[in-house]
């Protein structure tokens, strides 16, 4: 479904990320990889995903939070297999502490990188998508876009304003076949989500299975994480004819979490 199109997907070394650009890679996408960490074993983990298509993978490990350097990964990622036209905005991090606690330099960092890079992103994007009458962007958002929860004011402020971002983004292209849409994940077990269940066993002396569960149950009413591969699917959709009408939508994936 997906031949000849590339796909840039940032923070897709882990996670969701990675199941994300699988998933597309799986529909013959080429796929522009970023983030840190294993980069060698999530080409090749894309690239097996994509084989039967002969899928091509490339990388650049610009720093979400330095829009010089998201400049230059825009840069290179339309000149590798031609002009992005998948627009996946993944990359994230997580702090947690009351808002008066909150250090100042985690705030600013969890702006820049879950939503200023975002804007920087889709707005290097959207000239070509526009020219080609043809664009998807995606904007890995939350629950927390929705919802709030204690002790995660960044975060929560940054997922609800990139779903501002995806409604205006939308809205501005609706009409010339660019769409732009949110993705709004509950609990998924990733190392963003291990950190938060092994301070919860830490600070409550229980093992990280009771930790799991209790996260579990507090929020989630399906009792069980989502899964990268069923975020990569609802990403797959977004790009699909079915899809193509879809135009601003927060969708979250949470097992009831927001229902609630
Ligand atoms: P993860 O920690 O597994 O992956 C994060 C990715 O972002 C990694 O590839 C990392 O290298 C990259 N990254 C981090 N800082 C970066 C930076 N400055 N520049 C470039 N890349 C950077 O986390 P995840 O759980 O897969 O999270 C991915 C996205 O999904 C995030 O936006 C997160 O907020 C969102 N999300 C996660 C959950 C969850 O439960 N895990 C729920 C809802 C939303």
């Amino acid at each position: 479904m997906l031949n000849d199109k590339t796909a840039l997907v940032t923070g897709s070394t882990s996670g969701i990320g990675l199941g994300i650009a699988k998933a597309l890679a799986r529909q013959g996408a080429n796929i522009v990889l970023n983030g840190f960490g294993d980069v060698d074993g999530s080409r090749a983990a894309v690239l097996e995903a994509g084989k039967a298509h002969n899928v091509k993978v490339a990388y650049h490990g610009a720093d979400m939070s330095r829009p010089a350097e998201i400049e230059d990964m825009m840069k290179y990622a339309g000149g590798q297999f031609g002009h992005v036209d998948i627009l996946v905005n993944n990359a994230g991090i997580q702090h947690v502490a009351p808002v008066q606690d909150f250090p100042v330099e985690k705030w600013d960092s969890i702006i820049a990188i879950n939503l200023s890079s975002a804007f920087h992103t889709t707005r290097l994007a959207l000239p070509a998508m526009q020219a080609a009458k043809w664009g998807r962007i995606i904007n890995i958002a939350s629950v927390h876009g929705l919802v709030g929860s204690a002790q995660k004011a960044a975060y929560v402020a940054a997922k609800h304003g990139i779903v501002g971002l995806t409604k205006v983004t939308a809205l501005e292209n609706a009409a010339i076949g660019v769409t732009c849409n949110a993705i709004c994940p509950g609990w998924v077990l990733t190392p963003l989500v291990q950190k938060q269940i092994d301070a919860k066993a830490a600070e409550q002396g229980i093992s990280v299975a009771e930790a799991q569960k209790q996260l579990l149950s507090e929020k989630e009413p399906s009792l069980r994480f989502t899964t990268p591969e069923e975020l990569g699917e609802l990403a797959v959709f977004f790009c699909s004819p079915a899809g193509s009408n879809i135009c601003g939508v927060a969708w979250n994936m949470d097992g009831g979490w927001a229902a609630q």
